[in-house]
């Protein structure tokens, strides 16, 4: 389950479990739309690339899976990036599919 984490790591901009402006990488990693554009789709903890976060349903319609019984995250990771470095690491990976890296 989607620990749905409640900001930006990047910029700490809010990103409720509605927003639809969240992207994640598969580790979770955080961040928001425009800072991914900032990132140039290259996590900066791993290296793959984003996708839209799924918004989990805030009401119960199936077997109480819904934010009500299985709420975000409330632990904010902000941990802004080092543009400088990320620059770097992110040189040649920007250059190749998230599927091919
Ligand atoms: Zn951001
Ligand atoms: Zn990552």
């Amino acid at each position: 389950m989607l620990e749905l984490r409640p900001s930006c790591e990047h910029c700490n901009q809010a990103l409720p479990p509605a927003a639809e402006d969240a992207r994640i990488c598969s580790f979770e990693c955080t961040f928001c739309a425009a800072c991914v554009t900032l990132l140039e789709n290259v996590c900066p903890n791993c290296g793959g690339g984003f996708s839209p976060r799924p918004i989990r349903p805030a009401r119960n319609h199936k077997g109480d899976n819904c934010t009500a019984h299985y709420p975000p995250s409330n632990t904010v990771k902000h941990r802004p990036v080092d543009l400088a470095a990320h620059a770097l690491f992110a040189a040649r990976l920007r250059q190749i599919a998230p599927n091919a890296r």
